[in-house]
């Protein structure tokens, strides 16, 4: 467990940092001490954690510029880590606004019996364990984090062992701020550390793949804690005869493509009216030619290196299997390109596609836009929901009510309307995965707060009466 374990650089391809889990008894240790120190955190109440949490705003926003870096090592692109740290420092503000709401004192009320009347309060679970992934390793790591502190809990995280070198400067960041360094640490390590988190928490709360979401809901169901799982996705876009093509075909380029199509919420198919489809498909060809790789200057271009060598492969068997089958390529190779050590996939427009595919079916996680005709709506709407997923989706169609209208059929948590892969950017509206996509109550808005509370009744008999139940 406590083996060094080799970590990869995205732009090189070369091993170049070394991380070290602790050991099973280190992390119990840890815990232990966690649950010690939430005590006080609960119970000086939901002011003072504002307080710590803005202290820390302060900090990261001093530490900011080795923060990115870090993240720009672990991720091999500089716009989307830029992007991330500022996401942090806006969502500490809005869980303080958000936490101060949902914690303003409830006042009694009366019950069903006259003499008795009911208080109500909310108990934080004391410690929640947080295991993420490696795509928006900053940002996924603290997703849940922030809200759970804000809730009083404490927190212990895991971040992927793939991306893991943002951990040492955030870590300092977080020591600057002791009263937030007892309620609130970060663990390096990989699968294993993680399932040793399981069996320390109260509560889990996991970002990662279907198949190792599997794993951690049946540790936790073992455990009898929570677990709130956000996995995979293979987002659909519908685009209507009456949508404005050019808008259509900008927006879903970036919704597919931005960082390099490494998004649970990237449009994976798009599906185009029949009647539109020779000039949807001419327009996002066009403009998908344009883009170029964030190399060799990373301050150039648009499309950063597929980050874990392992998605390489599945990039590549789902082109494969696609063009086997008589798939068409419009743009790029059909396949990951080397350059400098690094693997890098072009944004990829296929046409000729359909449902025995694997690039329509499975989870990609690259860049790949894989356009297929239908004749109406009923079929559109079957075709982006006969899927085992349901995270998000876009509609594109002549008016933002006819969208509405096709939306409201969709079996997903979010959909963008007119625009696509809008959660990337608007963490405010409450939504949930369905299907495979996760379980659990909403990651996003004030009701994300309660995930991380049990609720509690204190029943008061407010008069001297004989109950009418007594023997
Ligand atoms: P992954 O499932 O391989 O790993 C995720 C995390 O789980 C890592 O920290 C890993 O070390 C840990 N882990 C691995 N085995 C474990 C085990 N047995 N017990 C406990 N923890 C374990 O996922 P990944 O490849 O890092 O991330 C990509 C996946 O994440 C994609 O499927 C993507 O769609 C999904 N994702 C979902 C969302 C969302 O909000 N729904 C957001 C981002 C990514």
């Amino acid at each position: 467990m406590t083996a060094t374990i080799n970590v990869r650089n995205p732009r090189t391809g070369k091993n170049d940092y070394t991380i070290t889990p602790p050991s099973a008894s280190e992390l119990a240790l840890r815990c232990t001490q966690l649950r010690e120190a939430q005590v006080a955190w609960q119970e000086n109440g939901v002011e003072y954690r504002i307080s710590v949490l803005q202290k820390w705003k302060e900090a990261a926003t001093r530490h900011k510029t080795s923060l990115q870096e870090a993240l720009i090592h672990d991720t091999g692109r500089k716009w989307e880590s830029i992007l991330e740290a500022d996401l942090l420092f806006s969502s500490i503000d809005r869980w303080c606004r958000l936490g101060r709401e949902f914690f303003t004192e409830q006042a009694s009320k009366p019950s069903h019996v006259p003499f008795i009347e009911i208080r109500q309060d909310v108990q934080p679970f004391p410690l929640v364990g947080v295991i993420s992934p490696w795509n928006f390793p900053l940002l996924l790591s603290l997703i849940d984090a922030i809200p759970a502190l804000m809730a009083g809990c404490a927190v212990i995280v895991k971040p992927s062992e793939i991306t893991p070198r943002f951990v040492k400067p955030m870590m300092q960041i977080i020591e600057e701020v002791p009263e937030l360094a007892s309620v609130l640490v970060y663990v390096e390590g990989a699968g294993e550390t993680g399932g040793t988190i399981i069996q320390n928490v109260d509560l889990v709360c996991f970002t990662g793949s279907v198949a190792t979401g599997r794993h951690v809901y049946k540790a936790a169901a073992d455990r009898f804690i929570p677990a709130f799982l956000e996995l995979g996705g293979k987002d659909a876009a519908l685009v209507f005869e009456g949508a404005n093509l050019d808008h259509a075909t900008s927006s879903l380029l970036w919704g597919s493509t931005a960082n390099a199509g490494q998004s649970c919420l990237s449009v994976e198919r798009i599906y185009v009216q029949q009647s539109i489809y020779t000039d949807f498909l001419e327009q996002l060809t066009a403009k998908a030619q344009k883009l170029s790789f964030c190399y060799p200057d990373i301050d150039t271009g648009k499309i950063g290196p597929i980050i874990s060598e392992k998605q390489v492969a599945i990039i590549n068997d789902h082109l494969h299997d696609a063009l086997q089958k008589g798939a068409q390529i419009l743009t790029g190779t059909g396949q990951c390109e080397e350059h400098g050590g690094g693997m890098w996939c072009f944004p990829t427009v296929l046409t000729n596609v359909n449902h025995n595919m694997k690039i329509m079916t499975e989870e990609t996680f690259g860049p790949i836009l894989p356009v297929m005709p239908f004749q109406d709506e009923n079929e559109a709407v079957a075709f982006a929901n006969g899927t085992i997923f349901g995270l998000s989706g876009a509609v594109f169609a002549k008016s933002h009510e006819e969208a509405h209208r096709i939306g409201l059929r969709m079996h997903c948590g979010a959909i963008s309307l007119n625009e696509s892969a809008l959660t990337a950017i608007i963490h405010e509206g409450e939504k949930q995965s369905f299907k495979a996509s996760g379980i659990g109550g909403t990651r996003m808005g004030a009701a994300a707060l309660k995930r991380f509370v049990r609720q509690r009744t204190f029943l008061t008999k407010v008069q001297n009466v004989v109950s009418p139940w007594w023997y």
